[in-house]
């Protein structure tokens, strides 16, 4: 219960990962704050996430076998980062305080860190580049103490749950993908202790041991309430209050009270996503053809905050720009293909039957290969994937597991008329389901048969570089990413110039300030996450690089309000 006008030190609007960063932080420090979540469900599209953090320099990456440096950490930035886009200072702050987030978060949390051996950053030809470790995964966390809030959080996305149901880390779940040794034993684990939460089971699927962004958030959440943070839903900021030349508070509509208006002492923080779920916004900003269905961001995302700080002279930036990924849909639901796109036996196609890009590149990449294609002449949005027999028993695909463990029969609803995949008996019969030209993509197999056979992808060079190896598969020779599509049936589908966020918005300083058009910080009123003009410019240097920045950007806010007078 709270009154229809109340004050708090501290107000943070919405409920991902920065936002319960900055409520923390600010609360350890004896603020009363509060946050405000539009939707009916808490944790955003942090609590879908992998939960991964990219923390150069982390503590713990001498345990998987690798050295960091600062200044490492500054060369392969410095390289990816454009400089005209982001500075210097921006890069060097990042990587100054994401390690010591990381602390708070170990002292003040129950979200334990640890880094990925093998997950590489994504630029490997870059100086200071590393092998793995700067990625960290959240290790799984009991979530019985949520008791029923635990109901209320977004849930893990199916396509990142083991067979759909279980919770699996991301160090558990590339172990059953890649089926290394010992997977069977982790698959055993995971689903006796599923079995044996007698309570979790009576209240019915939902799994209780909470791993990837669901892991992230419980832990945030349970801190949170430690700390006496008021978290209120259904309640959505539509405007911010400014006296002078200071934001004091924010307008809402709460579903409980009405139109609500609530005053902060030491500032707001803007925590509230970005505009992926905004059809107007996405039209104004973002290369064209897009669509809010190819997504994979949460609803409640339709850039309210990006709105009310323009409405008071915010600066915004880079809102051009998303945290691209290819996109298929299964039914409503957008599937996101984050290593599917690198195995061998699978093609990414234009409506000619055209490859038009190494489909092995970065997921963030595919936004800037689509839209140049289509700008040069390919009919490519959308482009369809293509891939064989042989791909579909080895590999997982959009959170099917491979067919030599789980057939087609199994896997009913993947094939129905709102499916995700287009089967058939010969390439022909797929591209006529498909719509696509049939001899262009006979044409298209045949060259790749070829590259595969001698191991260099003439066109665009597949699996030249670690990255599109890392992905690859390492038992095939001499190329672990292209194999020939020569082994029925044939799978299809059409995929999009998707995201898992956009990242443009309000442009801000190393604290956090959010910044008027003329480059001064406008007093109260602080922003982290993709409602912000990413620090990151237009890359993604690692798995890790959206999170990672959200909740750095949202600790040093909360240290800056505190600490004004
Ligand atoms: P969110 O987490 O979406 O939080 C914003 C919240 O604000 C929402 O709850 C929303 O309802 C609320 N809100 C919006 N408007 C209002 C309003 N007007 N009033 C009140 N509340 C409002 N990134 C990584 O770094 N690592 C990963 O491992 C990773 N894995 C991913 C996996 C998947 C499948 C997906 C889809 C994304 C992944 N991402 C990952 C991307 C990452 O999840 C997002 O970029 C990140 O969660 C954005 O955080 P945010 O705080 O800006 O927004």
């Amino acid at each position: 219960e709270y009154a229809v006008k109340k004050t708090y030190d501290v107000i943070v609007v919405g409920s991902g990962a920065g936002a319960f960063v900055a409520a923390i932080r600010a609360a350890s420090q004896g603020a009363s704050v509060i946050m405000l979540e539009k939707q009916a469900t808490y944790g955003g599209t942090s609590a879908r996430s992998g939960g991964g953090l990219w923390v150069p320099n982390n503590r713990n990456i001498g345990s998987v076998g690798v050295t960091d440096s600062d200044e490492d950490a500054y060369q392969y930035m410095r390289k990816v980062i454009p400089e005209d886009q982001v500075s210097d200072d921006t890069i060097r702050n990042y990587i100054a305080t994401a390690p010591k987030m990381l602390d708070f978060l170990s002292s003040e949390t129950l979200v334990n860190y640890v880094p990925v051996p093998g997950y590489a950053d994504y630029y490997p030809s870059y100086p200071g580049w590393k092998e793995g470790g700067r990625t960290m995964d959240p290790m799984p966390i009991d979530g019985r103490p949520l008791g029923d809030l635990l109901y209320k959080m977004e849930e893990t996305p199916k396509q990142s749950r083991a067979m759909g149901i279980f919770g699996m880390s991301i160090v558990e779940g590339s172990q059953i993908l890649a089926t290394t040794p010992g997977w069977q034993k982790i698959v055993a684990g995971i689903f006796a202790r599923y079995l044996l939460d007698i309570g979790g089971r009576l209240r019915g699927m939902r799994d209780r041991r909470l791993c990837q962004g669901n892991a992230l958030i419980g832990g945030l959440l349970m801190a949170a309430r430690k700390h006496g943070v008021e978290l209120v839903l259904e309640t959505g900021v539509n405007g911010l209050i400014k006296e002078g030349d200071r934001v004091v508070g924010v307008r809402a509509h709460s579903a409980k009270h009405g139109d609500i208006e609530l005053r902060a002492e030491r500032g707001v923080v803007a925590a509230a996503g970005g505009f992926e779920n905004n059809p107007q916004m996405r039209g104004d900003y973002l290369p064209g053809p897009t669509d809010t269905d190819w997504s994979a961001a949460i609803p409640g995302n339709t850039g309210d905050l990006i709105r009310a700080g323009q409405e008071i002279g915010a600066a915004t930036g880079l809102m051009n720009e998303a945290w691209w990924a290819p996109v298929v849909k299964n039914g409503d639901t957008s599937v996101v293909l984050f290593s599917e796109k690198s195995k061998p036996g699978l093609i990414v196609v234009d409506k000619q039957g055209r490859r038009f890009m190494n489909e092995a590149i970065t997921y963030n990449s595919y936004g800037e290969c689509f839209y140049n294609a289509r700008k040069a002449g390919y009919d490519c949005v959308p482009a369809y994937m293509i891939f064989d027999g042989n791909y579909r028993k080895k590999y997982f695909f959009g959170g099917i597991v491979q067919s030599s463990m789980s057939p087609d029969f199994m896997n009913r609803s993947a094939f129905g008329p709102d499916g995700m995949l287009i089967k058939a008996g010969s390439l022909d019969e797929l591209a006529d389901k498909l719509g696509v030209d049939k001899a262009g993509l006979r044409d298209t197999t045949s060259k790749m048969a070829e590259y595969a056979r001698t191991g260099v992808d003439e066109e665009f060079g597949r699996g030249s570089d670690a990255h599109d190896r890392m992905y690859g598969d390492v038992e095939v020779t001499p190329n672990p990413c292209l194999g020939p599509l020569d082994e029925a049936p044939f799978y299809g589908a059409p995929i999009y110039p998707g995201d898992i966020g956009t990242k443009g918005g309000l442009v801000i300083d190393h604290d956090g300030r959010v910044q008027d058009e003329q480059g001064n910080a406008i007093e109260g009123l602080y922003a982290a996450g993709n409602c912000t003009a990413s620090i990151m410019g237009d890359k993604y240097p690692g798995a890790g690089c959206t999170l990672g920045p959200a909740m750095s950007i949202a600790f040093r806010a909360a240290d800056h309000m505190m600490a004004e007078a």
